[in-house]
Parts: C-alpha cells; structure tokens; sequence
C-alpha cells in the first residue's frame, strides 16, 4: 500500500505539473536533459523501489544500478543551501552526480516515468532543447522549483538524500527491498549508504516578495490540498 509520505509527494507532483503546463515543451520520449545527476530524496527513492516490486524487475534493476558513474556525497542539501543563504553565508550548490545519460534511458524514454523524481520533473523548457541548444526556463519555474524541492526535502527530513542512484542503492538495505539487496555487489550498496546524507527540514523560502506574487499560489495550492482528511500544510507540520 503506497505510504502517506508518498501520497503527499504525488499531490506535490500534481500540483506542480499543473501550474507549469503552459509552455512546457517536456514529455517522454524527450531524453537530452537525463544525466545522472538527479538529487532525490528517500521518499521518492521508496515508490521507484516500489515500482520495481511492484513490476518484479528486479535483476533488471540491480543492472542499471550497477551501470551508474561516479557521484557524490552532497556537501550541502537544498534545505542545507538555503538555511546557510539566509544567515548571509555564500555557498554555492554542487552537482550530485555525471553528466553521463542516465542508466533509465532505454531507446530515449524514462523506463520508471510514472515514478521519475521531482528533480526530473522541474526540468520544464519551453523550447525543445538538445545538443547545443540547452533548456529555456522561466525565471518563476526556477524559483518554484527551488521551492518544491525544499518541500519535498522538509517530507523526508531525517531521512537519505543524495544521487539517485546512492539513494536507490541505500534503500536496498530495507528488509522490503531484500530481493534486490541479495542481487547487489556488497561494495556498490556500502558506495550507497556511504554517499547519502541527511534531509534537512525547511528553514524559510528563499523567495523575494515578486517572486512570491508568481510562486505563491502554487505553495498555497501545495499546502492547502487534502491527503485523506488532513492538508499537507498539517501532514508537513506533523499537526493531526
Ligand atoms: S528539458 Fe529538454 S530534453 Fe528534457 S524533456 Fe524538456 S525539452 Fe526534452
Ligand atoms: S530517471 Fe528517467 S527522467 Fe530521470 S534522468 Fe533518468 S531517464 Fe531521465
């Protein structure tokens, strides 16, 4: 049964797909933005493990595991960014993994679509981009993108973030996801657990106020939705 945690993260995708439609040129089959350089948290990371058990692909899973490049261990988290931006700290976001095409491309389409995450999703350009042509995206979608995510962190606070496919790897530990743990080169799950840090909850929008005019519908719609009986304002909030 999918998890409360996973319906909010839904709701958020919803939201967020709805507000950027217009414009956006981005749908499957449309692959020159998928790198292995995709942050995640473990709540998304737990409906791909989903998705996979769901479907039983799991020999076929562990091999796009192992297909992965070299990445990185986040020295700093987007909620970690953004809580150093508002003490007036200068640092500066790295990325999370290579720039190589990601093991999930099979013939130029996502193989877990259904369950890409947010950091696959907020790519929303409105021009069709490809070798030279790099992304155009609204200066709002940015700024909302940055905010979504800082949501989607403050969900999973506690929990992994990191690369993609650190996450994947280190949520193969989870008695659920024994089957694709069995498979796994010891060394390649330990890279995982050793390459995931922790989400931080969120410490303030970095959002300036005319930002806050384009952004803020979308934050009160994200907020304000039902999930069973309760808004995700109070589900994030941990209120009953
Ligand atoms: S960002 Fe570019 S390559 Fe990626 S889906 Fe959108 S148009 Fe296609
Ligand atoms: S998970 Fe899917 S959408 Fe995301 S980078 Fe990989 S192939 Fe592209």
């Amino acid at each position: 049964m999918i998890s409360l945690k996973e319906e909010v993260l839904f709701t958020i995708y919803n939201a967020f797909e709805k507000w950027t439609k217009e414009g956006c040129v981005c749908k499957k089959g449309c692959s020159a933005c998928c790198t292995q350089n995709v942050i995640i948290t473990a709540v998304e990371g737990e409906l791909i493990h989903r998705f996979i058990r769901e479907h039983e692909k799991f020999e076929w899973f562990v091999a796009k595991l192992q297909q992965k490049g070299t990445s990185r261990r986040p020295q700093l988290t987007t909620n970690g960014f953004a809580a150093n931006c508002l003490d007036g700290i200068e640092v500066q976001l790295e990325s999370y993994g290579s720039e190589d095409p990601c093991p999930f491309l099979e013939e130029n389409c996502c193989s877990i679509y259904e369950v890409r995450p947010f950091s696959c999703r907020c790519f929303v350009s409105t021009r069709v981009c490809g070798p030279g042509v790099p992304a155009l995206i609204a200066e709002s979608s940015l700024s909302a993108s940055t905010a979504v995510m800082q949501i989607i962190e403050h969900l999973g606070q506690g929990e992994f973030i990191g690369n993609m496919f650190d996450v994947l790897l280190a949520l193969c530990d989870l008695p659920e996801n024994k089957k694709c743990g069995k498979l796994l080169p010891v060394s390649l799950a330990d890279e995982g657990l050793a390459n995931v840090v922790k989400a931080q909850p969120l410490p303030g929008f970095l959002l300036l106020e005319e930002e806050m005019e384009t952004v803020g519908p979308l934050l009160e719609t994200i907020f304000s939705s039902k999930v069973g009986d309760r808004s995700v304002e109070d589900i994030l909030n941990n209120r009953k």
